[in-house]
């Protein structure tokens, strides 16, 4: 039986690669994106309907006139320092109009969800690795807003019985192995992009906010997880709920931090290039180490990452960076 799968926000980063890693798997896919950040070329493939959950005519259009096995929801804003300046912006899109698609998903009977949540709904880490009985305390409007869809999410099932898993992704990094798709901000914020872009030219140089950290080499932490292996939770994710499982919520991570440095040389090793780095202030905001533990998804989904070596992340974002 062919499962046809709903995937808002599929034309942004890790959006595009689900849709294609959903017609490798043979679903019938239909993208919804209003294309503020996504790009319509990396769609490649099934339906696509340009707009906006906002929209309650357009949602219920597109619910009646498909049966959905499932809806996948990526499309949000996901720059913690913007979310600080411009919360309305925020709860509007990331809370308000999530819980516009979970109202139309609830009137139309659509069985299951996918949420793309975040590590930042834990806010400062108590302890690391950070597993899913972490408190959650978020410190920014980006992630108190995922953090109130997780806490509506149950409501919804008691009430409609409609079934979700929360999928917590650190750092969501590298590209398609195959090269047909990458990280594409405008304007970018992520560091392993940034790194590769000063490698290629596209910048003069890395900024590296803050080397005083309480770390061996004074930078920051990270858990970089390969937007492959993301997929693959995803496409277990929905396994799982069709398989009838309760809701869930999942940290996503490899387990392995890697520091602002430690990325900075893998890129020098693996493009060959000097990388000038410029020593700044400290981003308000971060935290000094953000590290999952993942063995729930590993246990109950039987999630195994393939690519959690940081030089082969770093590897396929260059095959990206130096597309032509
Ligand atoms: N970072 C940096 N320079 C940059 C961008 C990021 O030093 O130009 C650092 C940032 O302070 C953090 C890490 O790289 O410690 C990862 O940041 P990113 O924005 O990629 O992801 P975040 O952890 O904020 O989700």
């Amino acid at each position: 039986m062919t499962r046809k799968v709903l995937v808002v926000g599929g034309a942004g980063y890790i959006g595009s690669h689900m849709v294609k890693y959903l017609l490798d798997q043979g679903c019938s896919v239909v993208t919804l994106d209003n294309l503020s950040t996504g790009h319509r070329d990396a769609v490649l493939g099934g339906e696509f309907v340009c707009g906006d959950i906002a929209d309650s005519r357009l949602l219920s259009q597109l619910f009646t006139a498909h049966r959905f096995d499932a809806v996948m929801h990526f499309a949000s804003y996901i720059q913690v320092g913007e979310s600080v300046v411009k919360p309305a912006m925020y709860y509007h899109n990331n809370v308000a109009n999530t819980l516009n698609l979970l109202h139309a998903m609830a009137q139309h009977g659509v069985p299951h969800f996918v949420f793309s949540s975040t590590a930042a709904t834990f806010g400062e880490p108590a302890y690391v690795p950070i597993d899913e009985h972490h408190p959650q305390q978020p410190i920014n409007p980006y992630g108190r807003g995922k953090w109130m869809i997780e806490q509506a999410l149950p409501d919804y099932q008691h009430a409609y019985g409609l079934t979700a898993v929360c999928l917590r992704y650190f750092n969501a990094a590298g590209a398609h192995p195959g090269g047909l798709l990458g990280e594409r901000h405008e304007p970018e914020t992520h560091l392993i992009p940034l790194v590769l872009q000063a490698a290629s030219g596209r910048r003069s140089h890395i900024s590296v906010f803050g080397t005083d950290y309480p770390t061996p080499d004074g930078t920051c932490i990270r858990d970089y997880i390969h937007v492959t292996d993301l997929c693959d939770a995803h496409w277990l994710a929905l396994q799982y709920l069709w398989n009838g499982q309760p809701s869930q919520n999942f940290n996503l991570g490899n387990g392995q931090g890697f520091s602002v440095q430690e990325v900075i040389d893998t890129a020098r090793e693996v493009t060959g290039k000097a990388i000038e780095v410029q020593v700044s202030q400290r981003r308000p905001g971060d935290p000094v180490s953000l590290v999952a533990d993942s063995s729930l998804a590993r246990a109950v989904l039987g999630w195994k990452p393939q690519f959690t070596d940081l030089k082969t992340i770093v590897s396929h974002a260059w095959v990206w960076e130096t597309r032509t």
